[in-house]
């Protein structure tokens, strides 16, 4: 619940909610199995060489052992031609151990990402990014929900943060985050204000706002000034930053230690989001799993 009367905000660990799913996807792939079922498969496609998407990539798959899900690595060059990848895809679309593609993003500039999202089976859109899943999504029906917001509304229920009534300002207004967090708050009956770069007033907004979600993309954007007392503050931005001492750093959108002492609620960077984007990676890779076998979830 939102505290106005705390020193500082309390926080939103992702950690003990991440672990939490990824138990109970756990014990529900070991029941699959025990009864003759085959293991769930992840594919992912990683392309080039960002030294991100390897991290992400890596956690991804660990996750996957963990819960029993086999995950199947397709890597390219950093050049390689879009054909190479479609042909890939299809092949992955059409092999019935697989229940989910990640195409890891960001692509190579030369490469039309459009296309490649587009080319992933909407079954195996455990990303959540193909217009039929977002379509679904924005209708308010069950569907394959892109991670990050999914993962933000689980880590809202989970601090028992009142949605219903209060004002939500979303800042970003990307597929990928924005526009479905937007959407998600929507539907939990919140009202909603989305925000961008052309947007006026920005801070002004943000003031206003009891549940305020930063996708900017831009570090440490967000300051005290811009946050409401008490109000539930989820930052989203993920940014590897050199500290004064020499050392490499990750921050987020938001600046924390100001920010804290003003909001009610506040989720970390890194242990906040980031946790539950993976987590719900595996809960959509169990969901597409489960439609694919006709297994009750
Ligand atoms: P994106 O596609 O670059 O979108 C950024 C959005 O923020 C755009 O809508 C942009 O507005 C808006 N924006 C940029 N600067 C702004 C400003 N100064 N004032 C107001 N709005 C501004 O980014 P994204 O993919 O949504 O990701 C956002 C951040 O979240 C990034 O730091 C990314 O690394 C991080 N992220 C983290 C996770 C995680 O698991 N933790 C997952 C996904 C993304 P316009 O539309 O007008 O350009």
């Amino acid at each position: 619940m939102i505290s106005q009367n705390q020193e500082v905000a309390k926080l939103i660990d992702g950690k003990p909610v991440s672990k939490k799913i990824k138990d109970e996807l756990t014990e529900k792939v070991s029941k699959y199995l025990a009864a003759g079922h085959r293991n769930p498969g992840l594919a992912v496609i990683l392309i080039g060489e960002n030294p991100a998407s390897e991290i992400y990539v890596k956690n991804k798959i660990l996750a996957c052992k963990q819960i029993g899900i086999e995950s199947h690595m397709h890597r390219f060059p950093g050049d390689v031609q879009t054909k190479t990848v479609l042909d890939c895809i299809k092949e992955l679309n059409a092999n019935e151990k697989i229940d989910g593609i990640l195409v890891q993003l960001p692509l190579p500039s030369h490469l039309p990402t459009e296309e490649i999202l587009l080319a992933v089976s909407h079954h195996k859109d455990v990303d959540g990014l193909h217009p039929y899943n977002l379509g679904f999504l924005f209708a308010g029906k069950p569907a394959l929900q892109p991670c990050t917001p999914r993962g933000i509304m689980a880590l809202l229920e989970a601090y028992e943060v009142p949605i219903k009534g209060k004002h939500a300002v979303v800042i970003g207004r990307s597929n990928l985050v924005g526009k479905p967090i937007a959407a998600l708050l929507l539907q939990k009956d919140a009202t909603v204000t989305s925000c961008h770069s052309k947007s006026v007033d920005l801070e002004g907004i943000c003031r206003t706002a009891d549940i305020l979600v930063v996708a900017a993309g831009r570090a440490k954007m967000v300051g005290a000034s811009w946050i409401k007392p008490g109000a539930c503050v989820i930052d989203v931005g993920t940014h590897h930053i050199q500290g004064d001492d020499g050392e490499k750093h990750i921050c987020g959108d938001v600046k924390f230690e100001e920010v804290q002492k003003v909001a009610g609620l506040i989720t970390p960077v890194p242990g906040g989001v980031g946790k539950m984007t993976v987590a719900m990676l595996m809960a959509n890779t169990i969901f597409a799993y489960e439609q694919t076998l006709g297994l009750a979830h």
